[in-house]
């Protein structure tokens, strides 16, 4: 069986540091794994090499069949693969079912697609995420006027407006109350469930991620450290180490 992702010794310098070093990771069919690390681990960086926005510098990437070491940002998003970033990058000005609407006339067509209508089909998916997302009653609201949780939220229907077949979402849970955390938990599950999508989860809550997901795997100084269940992750010492001395950092 081959993986959906499946990296092979990927790496990205800048300069003189080494920010991802050798990393193998993979993403089965319809499987919800996370990636956690202290801060400055790489795992943005891993992100951004993944959906092709970063060249590597070494290593492979392969996706849904094939070989995007090279590929275009856009034309791996065509291939199925969506992402969320670390900052929240919605159109402030343009209202959230706007918002919906563009980004998969990006996805699907680049820079043409932003001056094209939006068809029909394009806006039934629109209503249906708003419903979805609870996000309906506020659809003609300007996108800059959304608390941080809801701004996730459309963030997230944003990458799920092409129907990929995977998602990478980038700390979708920073700065959002502790209540909206457990909605984004379910409707992740639940479009995980019911439509088979993948998702790799980048987070700080190590919790959200224990909750969704059967496999996690840990960067530390852009290597990967340990992979395994979140019960074995959270006991594993060397794990253990790297996140109380990057805290014993911060502390400092
Ligand atoms: P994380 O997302 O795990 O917090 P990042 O991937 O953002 O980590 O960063 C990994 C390392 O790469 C950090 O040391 C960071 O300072 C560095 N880095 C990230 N982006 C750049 C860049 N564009 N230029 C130079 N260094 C970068
Ligand atoms: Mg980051």
């Amino acid at each position: 069986m081959t993986a959906l992702l499946e990296a092979r010794g990927v790496v990205k310098r800048f300069g003189g540091l080494t920010a991802v070093d050798q990393v193998d990771l993979s993403v089965g069919t319809g499987e919800m794994v996370g990636l956690i690390g202290p801060n400055g681990s790489g795992k943005t960086t891993l992100f951004d090499c993944l959906s092709r926005v970063l060249d590597i510098d070494a290593g492979s990437i392969g996706f849904n069949g094939a070989d995007i070491t090279r590929y275009r940002p856009h034309h791996v998003a065509r291939l199925g693969m969506s992402r969320t970033f670390q900052l929240i990058r919605v159109y402030p000005e343009l209202t959230v079912s706007e918002n919906l609407e563009l980004s998969i006339q990006w996805e699907r067509m680049g820079m043409r697609g932003l001056f094209s209508r939006t068809d029909a089909a394009t806006l039934r998916k629109v209503d249906s995420l708003l419903e979805f997302l609870q996000l309906a009653r506020l659809r003609d609201e300007r996108a800059g006027t959304l608390s941080g949780g809801q701004r996730r939220l459309l963030e997230i229907g944003m990458a799920l407006m092409s129907e990929p077949k995977l998602v990478l979402l980038d700390e979708a849970t920073s700065g959002v109350n502790p209540t909206l955390v457990a909605d984004i938990a379910d409707r992740l599950l639940e479009v995980n469930r019911n439509d088979g999508v993948a998702f790799l989860l980048v987070e700080h809550n190590v919790q959200f991620v224990a909750d969704l997901c059967e496999r996690v795997v840990v960067l530390n100084h852009g290597a990967k450290l340990a992979e395994g269940t979140p019960q074995q992750i959270m006991r594993d010492p060397a794990v253990i180490e790297a996140y109380f001395g990057a805290k014993a950092e911060g502390a400092t």
